[in-house]
C-alpha cells in the first residue's frame, strides 16, 4: 500500500476500518494499493481514508 497524509481534507470520509466518520478538516490517512485490482486502470480509485489511530492499530 502506498500511504500520504492528508492534512486539509475537503470532505469527511467514512473510515473501513472502525466504520466511522472522519470529519472534513481532520488530518487522517490516505492508503491505496500499488498495484490495481484486476479489471480496474489505478490503485487510486481504491484510496481508503483511515484515522491515524486506526491506521497504525491496522500495521
Ligand atoms: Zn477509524
Amino acid at each position: 500500500m502506498r500511504q500520504v497524509r492528508a492534512e486539509n481534507a475537503a470532505k469527511a470520509y467514512l473510515c473501513p476500518e472502525c466504520h466511522s466518520t472522519i470529519p472534513a478538516g481532520v488530518p487522517h490517512v490516505v492508503a491505496w494499493p500499488h498495484t490495481p485490482p484486476i479489471g480496474a486502470t489505478s490503485g487510486l480509485d481504491y484510496r481508503r481514508h483511515f484515522h491515524d489511530s486506526c491506521w497504525q492499530r491496522r500495521r
